[in-house]
């Protein structure tokens, strides 16, 4: 009667198919919230000459490593002020981010005068 045959041979494979979720969940880049990969802007970096351009990659098909942004200024001037793309590339040099700029219609902004000097931007970094 003593039925020492514990059933426990059954494999429990805990490769949870199918449990996947639909969307895929990425950072974004600047507000580092997370958010589905199809709600935020695919952004690859591609060297011109010496230096490097952020590029949207909008169909998502560009090679290499990605970033992922939310397609709002808030989302690109927090990335740059925190130098989020030069992190999340590896790059160790400034980015060049016109490119997205001009595809998240910038320009719209109309405070920001006759640019140029590059001096100093926020000091509120202080977040660690
Ligand atoms: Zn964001």
């Amino acid at each position: 009667m003593d039925n020492a045959d514990a059933t426990a041979g059954k494999v429990d494979s805990s490769m949870a198919r199918g449990a996947r979720p639909k969307s895929l969940m990425r950072t974004c880049v600047g507000c580092r919230r997370r958010a589905a990969q199809a709600d935020l802007l695919r952004v690859v970096v591609v060297a011109q000459g010496d230096r490097y351009l952020a590029v949207p990659d909008g169909r998502r098909q560009m090679p290499g490593r990605g970033a992922y942004l939310h397609p709002a200024h808030q989302c690109l001037q927090r990335a740059e002020s925190r130098q989020a793309f030069i992190k999340a590339f590896r790059l160790g040099v400034p980015v060049d981010l016109q490119l997205l700029r001009t595809e998240m219609g910038a320009g719209d902004v109309g405070t920001e005068d006759q640019g140029g000097t590059d001096g100093e931007e926020h000091a509120m970094s202080a977040q660690r």
